[in-house]
C-alpha cells in the first residue's frame, strides 16, 4: 500500500471526524440560535447545556456520524456484512449510546429498520421508507474499499451495507455520490473529478432500491455546483440555506456537503467551519464533506486533528489499514 493512498485514507476518516465535531454544538440548531449562542464558530466548541443532541458535550467529541462510520468500517473488516448483521451492530451502538446517557441516538429511518428486522420483515423490506441521510453518513468506508476501477462493486458494497436500514433510489444515491467521490479521491483524483465520479455513481444508484418521490441528488448537487461558482461565501451560505436546504433529508444534506467540498476545494478548514456554522445537520454535512475533502489529499490543521483523536480514542490507523487491505484484495 503506497503513503499516499494510506495518507488519503487516513485524511478521510480524519476528516469525517473533524466535520463532525466541529458541527457537534450546533447541530439541528437554527442559524440564528447558532449566531445567538456562539457567534461566528471558528474551531472546535464545547456544546451548550441547551443543545437538543449534544447537550454539554466537550469540545472535540464526535457524534453519530463518526461512530457509525466505524462501526461500518468493522463490519467490513470482519467482513460481517449481512443485513441482520448489520441491525446487530447498530442496535448494540445505541444500547451503548443509551448506557452512556447519550441523546444521540439512532436516526429515523434506521430506527424504523431495527424495528422491522426485530419483527422479522424480510431484509429487503426493512429499509423501503429510508429516504434520510444515515446511508450517506456513515458509507466513508466503502468508498476506502472499493477502488473506482470497478464501479459497479463500489454501487453492490453501498446497497449491500445500506439495503436493511436505507432501501430507497434517493438514500442508496446519496451514499454512492460520498463513498464514489472519496474512491475516487483515494486514487489520486482532485475534487472536481472526485465529484464527478461520484455523481455518476449517484445517477446509477438512484434506479436501486425502492423508488420514493424525491428530488434526484446527482442533479441538484451539479445544479448547485454551477449556481454557486464564483459566488462570495456569504452568497454561498445563503444559497445552501434557502435553495439546498440543510434538513437530514438526502437530497438536501448530500448537496450540501458536496456543493460546498467543490466551493472550498482549497481552503478544507473553512469548507469545514462553513457547514458548522450553516444550520440544520451541520455535523452530517461537516463529516461527508470532511470525508470527501480528506479523501482528495486535504491538510486539516495538526492540532485539532490531534485534539478530535485523543477526545474520542478513534482506531483510525488500525482502521485504514484494514480497510486498504480490502481495497488491495479486490
Ligand atoms: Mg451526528
Amino acid at each position: 500500500m503506497t503513503t499516499t493512498l494510506f495518507s488519503r485514507a487516513r485524511g478521510s476518516l480524519l476528516g469525517l471526524a473533524l466535520g463532525d465535531a466541529l458541527g457537534m454544538p450546533t447541530q439541528s440548531m437554527s442559524p440564528s440560535t447558532i449566531a445567538g449562542t456562539y457567534g461566528t464558530v471558528t474551531g472546535l466548541l464545547p456544546a451548550v447545556a441547551e443543545q437538543p443532541i449534544a447537550p454539554g458535550m466537550p469540545a472535540g467529541s464526535v457524534t453519530d456520524d463518526t461512530e457509525q462510520a466505524f462501526v461500518f468500517a468493522d463490519l467490513l473488516i470482519t467482513g460481517r456484512t449481512e443485513p441482520p448483521q448489520i441491525a446487530a451492530a447498530l442496535a448494540d451502538w445505541e444500547d451503548r449510546m443509551r448506557a452512556k446517557g447519550s441523546l444521540d441516538l439512532l436516526g429515523p429511518s434506521t430506527r424504523r429498520a431495527i424495528q422491522a428486522v426485530r419483527d422479522g420483515v424480510p431484509a429487503t423490506e426493512t429499509g423501503r421508507t429510508g429516504t434520510t441521510n444515515g446511508a450517506a453518513m456513515r458509507i466513508a468506508p466503502v468508498g476506502i474499499v472499493c477502488p473506482p476501477e470497478n464501479p459497479s462493486r463500489l454501487l453492490d458494497t453501498v446497497e449491500r451495507l445500506s439495503l436493511v436500514t436505507h432501501n430507497t433510489g434517493i438514500a442508496l444515491s446519496g451514499a454512492a455520490a460520498v463513498a464514489g467521490a472519496i474512491s475516487a479521491g483515494l486514487d489520486g483524483a482532485g475534487v472536481p473529478d472526485a465529484i464527478e465520479y461520484g455523481l455518476a455513481r449517484a445517477a446509477e444508484a438512484s434506479t436501486r432500491g425502492h423508488w420514493v418521490a424525491a428530488a434526484d441528488v446527482a442533479a441538484r448537487t451539479a445544479a448547485g455546483i454551477r449556481e454557486t461558482a464564483g459566488l462570495d461565501t456569504p452568497r454561498v451560505t445563503a444559497f445552501l440555506r434557502e435553495r439546498i436546504g440543510t434538513s437530514l433529508l438526502t437530497q438536501e444534506s448530500v448537496p450540501a456537503a458536496l456543493i460546498l467540498t467543490v466551493r472550498f476545494a482549497d481552503a478544507p478548514w473553512q469548507a469545514l467551519l462553513q457547514a458548522a456554522n450553516l444550520g440544520g445537520d451541520t455535523d452530517t454535512i461537516g463529516a461527508m464533506c470532511g470525508a470527501v475533502l480528506g479523501a482528495c489529499g486535504a491538510e486539516f490543521p495538526a492540532a485539532e486533528s490531534a485534539q478530535v483523536l485523543a477526545r474520542n480514542a478513534l482506531p483510525l490507523d488500525a482502521t485504514v489499514r484494514g480497510l486498504l487491505g480490502l481495497r488491495e484484495r479486490g
